[in-house]
């Protein structure tokens, strides 16, 4: 297959060499499917969808050269996560359960998507019902981090962190119940954003936890995630958890030279499991934003241990919920085991399909639901829920936003965390919180640690203020 030299620097670059005729859609097509091709062993990819990538392409090509209006995203080359639907293409969540299961419609925001001429490259690999920080519960096996193939990518949106770390796409989707999104992001060096609650429809994301999830964006500059954002955001008539709120233009409106104001809680900047590199690191930080003229001020906040366990209670007694419709008969995997009553039938079926961190999830859920502790923890989580919203909406009061790390450390040592799943729940101690809270929150990549690997800083943002946070993140990143 012909090659050409190509370097994705941003879609408006893009747009303008496919406009000035110096590329086609062909060409760049043809250099993704190589690319995917070359670094095929990070095992970021499920599926690559190459027959049909290069069909598409060329009738792009033919329709702009044809002067036909051209979508916000023509030829623009996106990977979706294993956990989002693409109608006629296979989906499985990562999960043996559902191995070889075709999607019978697409997602909301697929559809939008291929409606603005994007193409879709091919499905990434995650961790199990995205759940997992590591990538490293997925039925395809592991995802290798193309910084150090030593270390993992994070997860569960691994492998939608690193097509788009690699170069094998220019944008890829993952979903955010916890922070799927921006901890990969971080890991890899990356863009992750995760949306408000309610911005972008979840019709067609397979659920984990249906109070949380939300589908994320991963990309390498802010107008990019900004576009694809607008493309995909405002209300469905099939998800009627989406908010009706307009849709602002974020890709118009980044600039600015406002100065804001910062809250960060001195708790997560001193606590005990932060690697002190990045907790000075982001100290430096805070202290250059006051140079710059942002009111930054420290807040207090009594909630930071609270937060992961009310997580894991909350999204394990969901997720028990949800996955109750993998029962062997419905979708995928069935055990084939002759003359089994009914009972047994869905115990081999699912002991079969499932993996391990699943099936401890799916546990923990139904003892958290059940008539005995149901008030000794889903009620007291949910009680940490609504005191963790009051006092967020307190800050955002008096800010614009809060700044904390993304993860404590920087990426993993490949199978470190795997037989200690307690360790890797509390790493998730700085994301949880936007999820809990349902409001956007954002990692960028901002510095490089000592040890090589790199590290991103954390922004949340106000319910449906996913202008103001783009566009900090923008000013953070390339300085306007
Ligand atoms: N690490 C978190 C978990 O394992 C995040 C998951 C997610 O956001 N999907 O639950």
């Amino acid at each position: 297959m012909s090659s050409i030299l190509f370097e994705f620097a941003s879609i408006e670059q893009y747009h303008a060499q496919l406009q000035e005729g110096n590329v086609t859609c062909l060409q760049i097509a043809e250099h993704y499917l190589n690319r995917i091709e070359e670094t095929k062993h990070l095992n970021a990819f499920i599926e690559v969808y190459r027959d049909e990538v290069l069909q598409q392409a060329k009738s792009l090509d033919e329709k702009r050269k044809s002067g036909k209006p051209i979508g916000k995203l023509h030829g623009v080359i996106i990977g979706l996560k294993d956990v989002i639907c693409y109608k006629d293409h296979t989906v499985s969540a990562a999960s043996k359960i559902l191995k070889n299961f075709t999607s019978i419609y697409s997602a909301t925001a697929v559809e939008r998507l291929l409606a603005e001429d994007a193409i879709i490259i091919g499905n990434l690999n995650c961790d199990e019902f995205a759940m997992g920080s590591t990538n490293e519960n997925s039925a395809y096996g592991k995802v290798l981090n193309a910084l150090d193939e030593t270390k993992v990518p994070g997860g569960s949106s691994g492998g939608s962190a690193v097509a788009v770390q690699a170069g094998c796409c220019m944008v890829s989707l993952g979903s955010d119940t916890g922070g799927s999104v921006r901890q990969p992001a971080d890991f890899c060096g990356i863009i992750g954003l995760k949306p408000t609650y309610g911005r972008i429809s979840r019709y067609g994301l397979i659920a984990y936890a249906s109070s949380f999830d939300q589908i994320g964006i991963f990309g390498k500059c802010i107008p990019d995630v900004a576009l694809l954002l607008e493309v995909m955001s405002g209300a469905d008539e099939f998800d009627s958890t989406v908010s009706h709120q307009e849709v602002p233009a974020y890709s118009k409106q980044l600039q600015s030279d406002k100065k804001y104001r910062i809250a960060y809680f001195e708790e997560a900047l001193t606590h005990p499991g932060l690697d002190p590199e990045i907790g000075s690191t982001i100290k430096n930080k805070i202290e250059e934003l006051k140079q710059d003229g942002h009111t930054i001020e420290p807040v207090s906040f009594n909630l930071l241990n609270y937060v992961v366990p009310a997580y894991y209670v909350l999204t394990t007694a969901e997720a028990s919920s949800n996955l109750s419709r993998f029962d062997g008969i419905k979708y995928g995997y069935r055990s084939d085991a002759p003359g089994i009553e009914l009972t047994e039938f869905y115990k081999q079926s699912r002991s079969a399909g499932f993996g391990k961190e699943v099936k401890r999830r799916i546990m923990l859920g139904t003892f958290v639901l059940s008539a005995g502790y149901y008030d000794a923890y889903f009620t007291r989580a949910q009680k940490v829920r609504k005191l963790l919203n009051d006092q967020i909406e307190l800050v955002f009061k008096d800010f614009d936003f809060i700044i904390l790390p993304t993860s404590p450390v920087t990426a993993f040592k490949a199978g470190e965390k795997m037989d200690d799943p307690i360790a890797m729940y509390l790493a998730d101690i700085y994301t949880v919180m936007a999820n809990l809270a349902g409001i956007p929150a954002i990692s960028i990549p901002l510095f490089k640690h000592s040890n090589n690997m790199p590290f991103g800083l954390q922004l949340m943002a106000n319910r449906f203020n996913e202008v103001s946070l783009l566009r900090i993140s923008n000013l953070l990143l390339v300085g306007n």
